[in-house]
């Protein structure tokens, strides 16, 4: 049986996850789940937010008082609570699946450090078709060459934090690695007013930020007479929470190292 602990499950995320995990079938259970002190939900059953049914774990805001066992922390929360999750994971000897995005150098630092002790997987966007579409990109980049300018425009909901997104500029640096560019130096993050025109080697991103979009996603490679677009669609945040419990079913056995959704899905 695989005990799972959500992290941050009272968020948009986290009730996805609850429910996908307590819907999951015989061989994985909830062991724990958490929330920031002051939540609402604390100290209830968190399936009743999630699933409409009790899935017999209250709420806690402190990992360090909950003696629960688990295999795999996935933790879909804010950079900022990463380190005490990479923490307590490492004390407890368990795995940890994280789908923050917004990191910093530092916050991929920690997770390297982490992963010398446990396993440990991060991945901006946990989605099957996410994923494959960043080996089509290459492989699209890496055929259409430097005659065709590169733009990736990403939607998302109103409450969406860091832009651009996780996702938008791991398929930025899909592209950049195929065609030998290096995307900290030819990155654009929007324009405005009057400039010079576009330069070839740069990667341009535009972003939208609005109601209720889960979470949408083109790169356009505009040529000479002609336009190649890769778009991803995601219509539901199941999606990523099952993604998420693949990456966990997936992590659990494995031996201390740091993890891509491209290892699960190979
Ligand atoms: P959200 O704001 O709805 O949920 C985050 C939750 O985490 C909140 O309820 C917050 O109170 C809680 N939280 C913060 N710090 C905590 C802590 N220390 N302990 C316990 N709970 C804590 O946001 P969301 O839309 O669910 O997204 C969460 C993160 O997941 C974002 O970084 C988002 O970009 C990312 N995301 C990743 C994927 C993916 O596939 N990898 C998909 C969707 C969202």
């Amino acid at each position: 049986m695989l005990r799972i602990v959500i992290a941050g499950a009272a968020g948009r995320m986290g009730r996805n996850l609850v429910r996908a995990v307590i819907e999951g079938g015989p061989d994985i259970c909830l062991s724990a789940a958490t929330v920031e002190a002051g939540d609402p939900v604390l100290g209830t059953d968190v399936g009743l937010p999630a699933a409409g049914r009790e899935a017999g774990v209250l709420a806690t805001d402190s990992l360090a008082r909950c003696e629960a066992e688990f295999d795999v922390l996935i933790d879909f929360t804010s950079p900022q609570a990463l380190a005490g999750h990479a923490a307590h994971c490492r004390e407890r000897g368990a795995a940890l699946v994280v789908g923050t995005t917004g990191l910093g150098p530092g916050h991929h630092q920690l997770l390297a450090a982490a992963a010398e002790n446990i396993a440990v997987l991060h991945a901006p966007n946990m989605s099957v078709g996410v994923n494959l579409s960043l080996s089509l990109l290459k492989q699209a980049a890496a055929a259409l060459g430097d005659d065709f300018d590169v733009e990736i425009v990403e939607a998302h909901h109103r409450h969406k934090k860091d832009a651009p997104s996780g996702t938008a500029l791991a398929m930025g640096r899909a592209v950049a690695e195929s065609l030998g560019r290096d995307l900290e130096a030819c990155a654009v993050y929007g324009r405005e007013g009057i400039g010079d025109e576009r330069s070839r080697e740069t990667i341009g991103f535009a972003t939208i930020r609005g109601g209720d979009i889960v979470g949408e996603h083109t790169v356009i490679f505009a040529g000479p007479g002609e336009r190649l677009e890769i778009s991803h669609k995601a219509s539901s945040r199941m999606t990523f929470a099952q993604g998420a419990l693949r990456a966990a079913r997936w992590l659990a056995p494995q031996p201390p190292a740091l993890y891509t959704m491209r290892d699960v899905l190979k």
